[in-house]
């Protein structure tokens, strides 16, 4: 699984590494890591690049 970085809305805090990321679709072919933040458990959410997405795939 790859690892996902985002930023956490509760840390305020950008480049937070997101556990239990999972990729989920966002519909047009775009897709979004979900998670929480590793430090604090606050749900986070990223939208990921092209590339990113591919990875995931
Ligand atoms: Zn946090």
């Amino acid at each position: 699984m790859a690892e996902y970085n985002g930023y956490c809305m509760k840390c305020k805090e950008k480049g937070r590494e997101i556990k239990d990321a999972k990729v989920v679709s966002m519909g047009k072919g775009r897709k979004a890591a979900k998670g929480v933040c590793a430090k604090c458990g606050t749900g986070m959410y990223k939208i990921l690049s092209k590339e990113e997405a591919a990875k995931a795939a």
